[in-house]
């Protein structure tokens, strides 16, 4: 389990980052946000900030 990020709906904006208690989610170089599955501790706290609801745990 981890937080997975759609790539087509993120639009970039970095309010997931800055949630993420562990720093699992960094923005990649097509400005999309990317989750490292293997530090995500499936918190859910991205989830509620994305302005699109890209994010999902999966
Ligand atoms: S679910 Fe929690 S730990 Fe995982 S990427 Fe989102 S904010 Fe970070
Ligand atoms: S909050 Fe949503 S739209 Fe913004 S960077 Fe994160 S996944 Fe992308």
């Amino acid at each position: 389990m981890a937080a997975k990020v759609d790539q087509e709906m993120c639009i970039g904006c970095g309010a997931c980052t800055g949630v993420c208690p562990v720093g699992a989610i960094t923005l990649n170089d097509e400005g999309k946000a990317f989750v490292d599955a293997d530090v995500c501790i499936d918190c859910g706290a991205c989830t509620g900030v994305c302005p699109v609801g890209a994010i999902t745990l999966e």
